[in-house]
């Protein structure tokens, strides 16, 4: 099917108490990885470029990618500009066949980030294509330490590597989180669509063991009516279960990332994760095959290991089952220059 834009697909995650996991378009075997994963749980699904993907890539590359995919794919799917950098960025997007967009203005003041979003809204809106911003910071694990020192950590236990980080970052984190009555005037002035609201994550971490802020998620929702986003879930401990498994203690604050999408968490970003266990496949099987000349062999099982996280993922989110049900009122958002 063709394209799907965001902005229906949210609100009945928001309805229905689900989220729509979104994933990163960096190669052919992660697009495949995230569309086959997808149509096996017959869920709807993003794929978002990246500004990395954007440098690897291309633009014009990665779009193609999404696009053949997606006209392929038996569910909706979104291609989504992840932490879009300017208003012209999103409008060779836009331009591009997006189908949703995103503009980060997190690092700018906070008025000139919401002159901008409003901006991008106005003429996003035109065609119909939803736009997602940023408010807080979610920064990236390398804010607080190098991989160097990443790697003498994950020796330790996963509760010891929870306290360091606390200790480390905790502080930082909190300061950086949306403030709820920001974002309720954030949302007026701008018209966003959804909300990528830092709330306790951190980009890019090694491992699953990080907890959210369930308070700020519940004030979120209270303060505004967006899809709320979750980006840096790669780091965010998946259950209750998985976190007595690691010995994780969670505050009364905190929450893991099943129990976030469950009080309002409506799309899930997901990266480093799926980057790490591809590598882990590929590896595995080249360890076993040093001398295999031929590259598919290798990627493949790369490709296979990614569509197992992200089929967990899906079932984590709870959106098997989810494209069935939504897809006659989906279809009706396809629009109309989307090819
Ligand atoms: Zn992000």
């Amino acid at each position: 099917m063709a394209l799907v834009t965001s902005k229906d697909l949210l609100q009945q995650a928001q309805a229905e108490g689900f989220a729509v996991g979104a994933f990163n378009a960096n190669n052919m075997e992660c697009v495949k990885a995230v569309v086959e994963a997808a149509e096996e749980e017959r869920a709807p699904v993003i794929l978002q470029v990246s500004q990395g993907a954007i440098r690897y890539a291309g633009l014009e590359m990665a779009t193609a990618m999404v696009k053949t995919m997606a006209a392929q794919a038996s569910v909706p799917v979104v291609l989504h500009l992840d932490h879009g950098t300017s208003y012209e960025q999103n409008v060779q997007c836009l331009h591009a066949g997006f189908t949703s967009l995103m503009f980060d203005g997190s690092a700018r003041p906070l008025e000139e980030n919401i002159a901008v979003s409003a901006k991008i809204c106005e003429m996003a809106h035109v065609v119909g294509i939803p736009v997602e911003a940023e408010l807080g910071k979610i920064p990236l694990i390398e804010d607080f330490t190098n991989w160097d020192e990443v790697t003498e950590i994950r020796k330790r236990s996963h509760s010891e590597q929870v306290q360091w980080l606390r200790e480390r970052a905790g502080a930082k984190v909190e300061e950086l989180m949306a403030d709820p009555a920001q974002a309720k005037s954030f949302v007026e002035s701008t018209g966003v669509d959804s909300l990528a609201a830092a709330v306790g994550s951190i980009h890019g971490m090694w491992d699953d063991i990080w907890p959210l802020r369930r308070d700020r998620i519940e004030e979120l929702r209270k303060a505004t009516d967006r899809p709320l986003v979750c980006h840096g879930s790669s780091g965010v401990i998946r259950t209750r279960k998985e976190a007595e498994e690691k010995g994780i203690e969670l505050r009364p604050e905190e929450c893991t990332l099943e129990e976030a999408v469950k009080i309002g968490i409506c799309k899930v970003n997901v990266a480093t994760a799926i980057s790490m266990v591809f590598l882990k496949g590929a590896k595995e099987a080249w360890d076993k095959k040093p001398n295999e000349k031929d590259l598919r062999k290798i990627l493949l099982p790369g490709q296979q290991a990614a569509k197992e996280l992200v089929r967990s993922y899906i079932r984590l989110f709870g959106a098997s089952g989810k494209a069935g049900e939504g897809v006659s009122k989906i279809e009706k958002s396809e629009v109309k220059h989307a090819e």
